[in-house]
């Protein structure tokens, strides 16, 4: 797979595929505003179709009993894929958020998990150099934590990739062809690779994966990964998460009811709204409180911080 072959199939798609033309032409058309947080500026988007998304239940029981949409028995006939690998394919998003949105599942129905997938996310960043490569974790914002996936977006999409760039990082770890370091944000701490070298990312990331607390019964540590590809070398953004939905999404009150169910995108600036009231109404109070909530809390980080710089020395 070439990002040559990417663009034709997005081309290829908008002729032969109605459905999926209309909703990026619906995208082009899309209300934002800008709300400053925490010392960066977030985009809020209101996008009346992401509804089926932020409102998806994504208890066992409930995904169970829905058709999988990414695979391939239950997906539109008009919905074409360009395999990635033996083990992938790259898919166009029919409900976009920016306007190349892709969707990369694995061939297999398999649960979303990073562990033995991070060496692979690291070769679709580098065979998509235009694009900003994310992994959101099935307790983090994956709408189908069922069935393995990544999701791409056109560089430039996020208000946090230039924004973040040049703030300034405390380095935690060291070694030959990679570096782990962080970002100490009073809303959502982050951490950040900065990688040439293929298997030292790998292992800077198992390091930090392993280090991460897992919640009970789960599968891995809550986190959302963001991930591009420049001048040879990989940045890749992590996002430890605490919870999936803030509380305010499950408010009673239709009042105080935000319906924001942030994934990795939301995480780097770019808010989706799927209710007006919601896209109008969202103060930067709640917004805070939203980041702060679903962000692992100071304490937890500050421990994570501490537990890495020993696993160095
Ligand atoms: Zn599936």
């Amino acid at each position: 797979m070439t990002e040559n072959d990417i663009n034709q199939l997005i081309e290829r798609q908008m002729h032969e595929w109605p459905f999926a033309a209309q909703q990026y032409e619906a995208l082009q058309q899309t209300q934002c505003r800008e709300l400053m947080v925490d010392g960066s500026v977030y985009r809020i988007q209101y996008n009346p179709a992401r509804a089926v998304s932020s409102g998806a239940k994504v208890d066992k029981a409930t995904l169970a009993k829905r058709p999988c949409f990414l695979c391939d028995a239950n997906r539109p006939s008009q919905q074409e894929g360009v395999a990635f690998g033996a083990d992938y394919k790259v898919l166009i998003n029919p409900f976009p958020i920016c306007p190349k949105h892709l969707t990369l599942p694995t061939v297999t129905h398999t649960p979303q998990s990073i562990g033995q997938r991070f060496g692979d996310l690291l070769d679709a960043t580098k065979a998509l150099p235009s694009y900003v490569l994310f992994y959101n974790g099935p307790y983090s914002g994956a709408s189908a934590p069922d069935h393995a996936h990544f999701q791409a977006v056109a560089k430039g999409s996020l208000p946090l990739e230039q924004q973040w760039d040049s703030i300034e990082r405390r380095p935690l770890q060291q070694i030959q062809g990679a570096s782990l370091s962080y970002m100490n944000r009073a809303l959502c701490p982050v951490l950040r690779i900065d990688a040439t070298n293929k298997e030292a990312a790998e292992q800077l990331f198992a390091t930090l994966l392993h280090t991460l607390e897992i919640k009970d019964e789960e599968i891995e540590p809550r986190l959302n990964l963001l991930l591009w590809w420049n001048n040879g070398a990989w940045v890749v953004w992590v996002f430890p998460r605490n919870s999936h939905r803030p509380e305010c999404y499950f408010e009673e009150d239709e009042l105080y009811r935000r319906m924001i169910s942030p994934g990795c995108i939301d995480m780097a600036g770019l808010i989706v709204a799927a209710r007006q009231a919601d896209y109008e109404q969202l103060t930067e109070e709640e917004l805070a409180q939203i980041l702060r909530e679903v962000s692992l809390d100071a304490a937890h980080f500050f421990q994570l911080i501490i537990q890495l710089k020993k696993n160095h020395d």
